[in-house]
């Protein structure tokens, strides 16, 4: 008889050691081994980057394969067996979770779960409490927090828009050492697939964004908008050392899946990541650390907007705004505390109107035609080069430009989060249909 199984894991990483997507990947290579077949690309899901609690960049995997009911059985054993290798273990805040669901199709249940902890804060309990209705059984290492993402793993089903990631893994010995690859094939392969592919380079500085540092076994990655497009972008890339193996995710990084219209300043919660509109209503200034504050106002309340130090140029464009800008606002939501109010970190701002800015000049001598200087309070004007004076001078009222455009602008590319829509993705989005997986997508 067949059997299904959708298995969900996250929380295996710390900053030191370790990578969801690379117990994926291993997971990929022994259900293959073991004959089952995939329903999917392996799902790589984003979660709420605003919770307190995150891990680096809070992303939990689903396998979706079916097979032989003996076989399917035997996924758990392989799959902790791997788990207990592969997690940081020893590390606090690591917490791996576990979520297995027979069924072919997953409850709308999870799927709202799903939803719900991309825009909130959900707990273990409520994780708990649906794998006990369904009948799914979960694995909790140490304090478990990773039940949550595992389940909402298996609950998102990408069917709205989503990205593919081709992911290729470094072998253990080239592991926290600098990653080595090959610029030029990397300038040149963003050349070629530039239309498919995201987040390649960073052209304004000639940056390469595709490999990460740090300790993880990630060797680099080719975000884009279709399995071969990633695959065949990835191929161009000229490696300087070892790849041990490579596996493409279905994903929904660069979509903005995270970010939710909020009608009212006032309706604004912590760690909800919002787009709300608002004027802005106190002018934008630079606080110790170099980053940019300013306030934005609706008829219901107002909060704080931050461009924070790392979104470098885009704070510049921030500290452009004025009195009266109507704006949206896009970003997580970071609570209250004794030292600032409600903010929203921003990600992104769109520009909805700009209110014309005056500046005052002084008046122009009638004699010269140089400007002239008042003379103080009450006392009129004084043409410093004629000497002409002048009772019934006033400043003069000038439009200056705005150098600021109408529309979307965001940080640079290495200050945007995983889950951020890049402008290059805008008009792209899709919404899923089911795909026979093209071969191959993955290779160990
Ligand atoms: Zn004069």
């Amino acid at each position: 008889m067949k059997r299904f199984l959708h298995i969900g894991i996250d929380d295996t990483d710390s900053p030191r050691k370790g990578c969801t997507t690379y117990i994926a990947a291993l997971l990929v290579e022994k259900l293959n081994q073991m004959n089952l077949k995939f329903i999917d690309y392996p799902h790589l899901v984003r979660l709420n980057p605003n919770v307190p609690w995150k891990t680096r960049g809070n992303g939990a995997i689903c396998l979706r394969v079916y097979g032989e009911e003996e076989t399917v059985r035997r996924v758990r054993d392989v799959a902790i067996e791997i788990v207990e290798r592969e997690a940081d273990l020893k590390y606090s805040g690591t917490d791996p979770g576990m979520v297995l669901y027979y069924e072919e199709t997953v409850p709308s249940e999870f799927q709202s779960f799903a939803e719900r902890t991309m825009h909130d804060i959900v707990s273990s309990d409520d994780a708990l409490g649906l794998i006990r209705k369904f009948r799914a059984e979960a694995f909790a290492f140490k304090e478990g927090r990773g039940v949550v993402g595992a389940l909402a793993a298996i609950g998102s089903s990408l069917q709205g828009d989503h990205t593919y990631e081709f992911i290729t893994y470094r072998t253990p010995k080239n592991r926290g050492t600098p990653r080595k690859v090959d610029a030029d094939s990397v300038l040149r392969m963003n050349e070629k697939f530039d239309s498919l592919t995201f987040n390649n380079v960073d052209l304004e500085n000639g940056r390469v964004l595709i490999a990460p540092r740090g300790p993880d076994p990630v060797f680099y990655g080719i975000r884009g908008e279709n399995p071969r497009a990633v695959r065949e972008a990835g191929e161009l890339v000229k490696p300087l050392e070892e790849v041990e193996r490579w596996v493409i995710f279905k994903t929904n990084q660069g979509t903005d899946a995270h970010l939710r219209k909020v009608l009212k300043i006032s309706q604004i919660q912590p760690y909800r990541p919002v787009i709300i509109k608002g004027e802005v209503s106190s002018k934008p200034r630079t606080i110790p650390g170099r980053h940019v504050i300013f306030s934005i106002i609706d008829e219901s309340g107002s909060v704080d907007c931050a461009a924070y130090e790392p979104t470098k140029k885009f704070r510049n464009t921030v500290r452009k705004l004025i009195l009266g800008d109507l704006i949206e606002a896009h970003g997580g939501v970071r609570p209250a505390s004794s030292t600032h109010p409600l903010t929203i970190n921003l990600e992104k701002i769109n520009i909805i109107h700009l209110v014309p800015k005056f500046t005052l000049r002084s008046p122009i001598c009638e004699k010269c035609g140089k400007s002239i200087k008042s003379m103080g309070k009450d006392k009129g004007y004084r043409c410093k080069r004629c000497g002409f004076r002048d009772r019934e001078a006033e400043k003069i009222v000038i439009e200056s430009k705005r150098n600021i455009s109408l529309g979307l602008h965001v940080p640079p590319l290495r200050a945007q989060r995983h889950l951020t829509k890049p402008l290059s993705r805008y008009g792209k989005e899709k919404t899923g249909v089911a795909l026979e997986l093209e071969e191959p997508w993955h290779k160990p």
